[in-house]
């Protein structure tokens, strides 16, 4: 089934309004309009709302949460979906980025506000994105942010929403280092 993933990303963004609000976290969505994915809407919000909760839960107050889609074509030109979350927070280091996907692999949680979760998030955004013929990667720096990645496989555009895609500017996503 086409997904609208514009609608993926409002849906995900629009669940976790409350969290953010008593954070003072901003989260901001800029989807490139009118990319489409094949697969389960219920499952890919899951998959993006996951990461929104993170990103504002392993965030200072007062910071800001970026939302993003954008299509990357690979060498032999195989074009992909990327939804991109990115946060201002406080970041994973190398030795722990290869296991944050793993089930119930946590980080010190005395470390972050966020107490209670059972480190289930990520290994179920790695199941879904996987389901979908795509994969997940992160990206960090100690104290600066992170930036995890959804890959998914681009199903087709809606062709009404061609001409304004030319008007969003690609964010500049850093190279993903763990690609699983
Ligand atoms: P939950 O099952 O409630 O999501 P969780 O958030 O602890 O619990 P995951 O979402 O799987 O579990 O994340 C695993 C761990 O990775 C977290 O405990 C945290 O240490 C680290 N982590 C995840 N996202 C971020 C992020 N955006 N910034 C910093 N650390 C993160
Ligand atoms: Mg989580």
């Amino acid at each position: 089934t086409p997904v609208s993933v514009e609608h993926v990303l409002s849906e995900a963004v629009d669940r976790s309004r409350l969290l953010a609000e008593q954070t003072g976290i901003t989260v901001l969505a800029r989807p490139e309009p009118g990319l489409l994915v094949c697969g389960n809407e219920i499952q890919l919000t899951t998959a993006v709302g996951n990461l929104v909760d993170n990103a504002i839960a392993y965030s200072p107050e007062r910071t800001r949460v970026g939302v993003t889609s954008r299509v990357t074509t690979d060498a032999d030109g195989t074009e992909w979906v990327e939804l991109a979350v990115t946060d201002q927070g406080i970041g994973i280091a190398e030795p722990e980025l290869d296991r944050v996907f793993e089930r119930f692999y946590r980080i010190d949680p005395a470390r972050s506000r966020a107490t209670g979760g059972t480190g289930l998030g990520l290994a179920i955004v790695k199941h879904i994105a996987t389901n979908h013929g795509g994969g997940v990667s992160v990206w960090s720096v100690v104290g600066s942010g992170s930036t995890f990645t959804i890959r998914l496989p681009l199903a087709g555009r809606d062709a009404e929403a061609g001409d304004v895609a030319a008007e969003v500017a690609a964010p500049a996503l850093p190279a993903s280092v763990i690609d699983t």
